[in-house]
């Protein structure tokens, strides 16, 4: 890479100087041939890896007989998924969108058409400290994170943020007004932290008691991550309406409101729209993800195979002072180490191992739900060798 490169892209990203020209599994290559293991699996998307074959051929057959339309006119492939979608969770109706953002957009304007119709009076959205829900300006309102809203004033009212895994917290903050309580079951961005099963329990049975709706932020979690479709399903509860996006593609962008019919009342004609959301050669791979990811037996080899990549990583845990904790869930691990995690990750990086930072100082790891032991046993030997040098 040349040395004071000009770029015409707007710098929010800061200088980027790895590029990758190919991918295929678990692996990435530069335009000269050096191979990664992909472990940030581009920030927990790549669910089935790089090319997969059926998806390749999904997308190309797709791209060969229709691309677009706009959600003027019906399409078939984006009823059948919405259809399955549904049949496999808790949603009864679908709005599908390009990116999580917009699925949490959509899921936030459910929250309020709903109680249009019904409690005017019902105005406040609970959110979490520490959660990521998105670039727009309702996703830094609800979050609250001067890291990423700094600047951005005046934000949108209505949200109330309160302590992560805080029972009382939550109790203290509900009152008449309030209308929703959006959760991540594992905080992605804000370090790999998991919501704890009787705090998702409890939240759901306010919510019923309360009459609040419970929307769920699945962007990251979800989509087979956890070693379940939707990581709710461990807490045995069910949600209101769901936000997922990244894995549902696994690459190609798409993402999807869910909503029971209850719920999403209050969106009739006219209320939301997309130009793109859905479309033709977007759904056409999200059903092949789907097919693919809700297969029993591919959840069951991702409950394994992160439990083999858990021990592992705990392991270190013990070898080296370094590391603080490891912690997540499923294929959605973090380390969180005492030295800078970007500091650490770079060190990865170098020894040819990817993975990408998360908050609270934690190497976050997201690899393909495809990986196999061997894959873990690189990864670990790569860490092991980077935490003894850095010891
Ligand atoms: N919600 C969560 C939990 C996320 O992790 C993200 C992205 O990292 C988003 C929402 C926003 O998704 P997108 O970047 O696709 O807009």
């Amino acid at each position: 890479m040349k040395k004071n490169f000009y770029s015409h892209i707007m710098p929010t990203y800061g200088e980027r100087n790895l590029e990758f020209a190919a991918g295929k599994g678990c692996y990435l290559y530069t335009p000269s041939g050096k191979k990664y293991l992909d472990f940030a699996g581009g920030i927990a998307v790549n669910s089935l890896g790089h090319c997969h074959p059926k998806l390749v051929n999904v997308l190309k057959k797709q791209s060969e007989t229709l691309w677009h339309t706009s959600n003027l006119y019906r399409n078939n492939t984006q009823e059948i998924f919405a259809k399955e979608l549904c049949k496999k969770t808790f949603a009864d109706k679908v709005f599908f969108t390009n990116s999580g953002a917009e699925a949490i957009e959509c899921g936030l304007k459910v929250v309020k058409s709903f109680w249009n119709l019904k409690n005017k009076n019902k105005k406040n959205i609970i959110t979490f400290k520490g959660a990521f829900h998105g670039r727009t300006f309702a996703a830094l309102s609800a979050q609250k994170n001067k890291k990423y809203s700094e600047g951005f004033g005046p934000l949108l009212g209505g949200f109330k943020n309160i302590p992560f895994n805080d029972e009382k917290a939550l109790i203290k903050s509900i009152n008449n007004e309030t209308a929703a309580i959006l959760i991540e079951p594992i905080q992605g961005e804000g370090g790999i932290r998991p919501a704890s099963l009787q705090f998702l329990k409890y939240i759901r049975e306010l919510c019923n008691k309360k009459n609040i709706l419970l929307f769920l932020d699945e962007v990251q979690s979800g989509f087979g991550r956890s070693g379940k479709l939707y990581s709710y399903e461990w807490a045995q509860i069910k949600p209101d309406i769901l936000a997922t996006a990244k894995g549902i593609g696994s690459g190609f962008p798409l993402g999807a409101c869910l909503a029971t019919n209850d719920a999403s009342k209050g969106m009739v004609q006219g209320k939301h729209g997309s130009t793109y959301g859905g479309n033709p050669l977007a759904v056409s791979v999200g059903r092949e993800v789907l097919k693919i990811i809700s297969n029993k037996k591919f959840l069951k080899n991702v409950d394994l195979i992160s439990r083999y990549l858990w021990k592992n990583l705990k392991k270190l845990e013990e070898t080296y002072e370094e590391i603080i904790e490891v912690r997540g869930a499923g294929l959605l691990l973090g380390i969180k180490t005492k030295k800078n995690n970007v500091m650490i990750s770079n060190l990865l990086r170098k020894h040819k191992l990817l993975s990408v930072p998360a908050g609270d100082n934690v190497i976050r790891l997201a690899p393909p739900l495809i990986i196999k032991k061997k894959h873990v046993d690189e990864a670990i030997k790569i860490l092991n060798e980077t935490f003894k040098k850095i010891k």
